[in-house]
């Protein structure tokens, strides 16, 4: 597979074209930025450890029946996946209160809901990503009626996967961002909703269940510190830690190292 030009570079991540028309490049920076960019850092070994946790949650997704873009882990940084349309949607789950819910809403932070709480958010960043009915996605036609119909099932059972999982490893989920892309399906001739972007410490809430330390951004976000470690050890209750210790690092421009914990 060669590695083509750039096509977009975002915030964390760069997706580079291939010679396969139907799949491109995403490679996972270090760069962590909150607050439509105006906190901005570089959290060495974050791209590393999220391409991973990427590739181990899609992958566990797939296993249960979810369409997504992955398609393999290529290196340390990078993952070959479906080239998709991207719908211009964050689609926000969340199952306990935190984060702009408490602030938007005076919801108090920790509060468990009755039941998993969808909601939509322009992809924009000069707007900051604000909420928006499904009327004003219907209305502007950034998706579909049936398309909404059938993301908005995707992603409540994406939900219910994601909670055991975590569940299963001591932490809970308490909320999440997706993005969905239309994929030309080569086999079927068709054009496919499937789950895109990633899943991963910068896109989700995850807490300890027991002591409810943040093991996600927002370590970053709130200056808690030990941002890193958060992430590791996310990737190391999943068990994929010791493989990605033991993976020698290809494609950086410079040497880096990701230090690991002594247990
Ligand atoms: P909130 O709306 O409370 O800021 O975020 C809700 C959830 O969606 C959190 O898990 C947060 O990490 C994720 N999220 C929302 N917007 C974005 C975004 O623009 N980028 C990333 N990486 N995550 C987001």
């Amino acid at each position: 597979m060669n590695k083509g030009k750039k096509l977009y570079e975002g915030k964390a991540k760069i997706i580079y074209s291939t010679n396969d028309k139907y799949l491109v490049i995403q490679h996972f920076k270090d760069d962590a930025t909150a607050f439509n960019n105006l906190k901005k850092s570089k959290v060495e070994g974050k791209g590393v450890l999220n391409n991973r946790i990427s590739e181990y949650l899609l992958t566990s997704l797939a296993q249960s029946g979810i369409k997504t873009h992955f398609v393999k882990r290529l290196n340390m940084r990078e993952q070959l996946i479906r080239r998709a349309e991207i719908i211009p949607i964050e689609f926000i789950v969340r199952n306990v209160a935190s984060g702009s819910l408490t602030k938007r809403l005076g919801v108090a932070e920790g509060t468990v809901l009755n039941k998993p709480l969808l909601e939509y958010c322009l992809k924009n960043d000069e707007l900051q990503d604000p909420v928006v009915s499904k009327e004003h996605i219907f209305n502007f036609e950034w998706a579909t009626k049936e398309e909404i119909k059938q993301i908005d099932k995707m992603t409540l059972r994406i939900n219910d996967i994601l909670i055991g999982l975590f569940r299963g490893i001591g932490i809970k989920l308490i909320d999440f961002k997706i993005e969905y892309g239309k994929s030309w399906n080569k086999d079927k001739g068709v054009n496919e909703i499937v789950l895109a972007d990633e899943i991963s410490p910068d896109t989700c809430r995850l807490w300890d269940s027991k002591t409810e330390k943040k093991l996600d951004k927002d370590r970053f976000r709130k200056d808690l510190g030990n941002i890193i470690e958060g992430y590791q050890e996310v990737a190391r209750r999943l068990g994929i830690l010791p493989e990605i210790a033991n993976v020698k690092e290809v494609n950086f421009s410079k040497p880096r190292s990701i230090k690991f914990k002594k247990k």
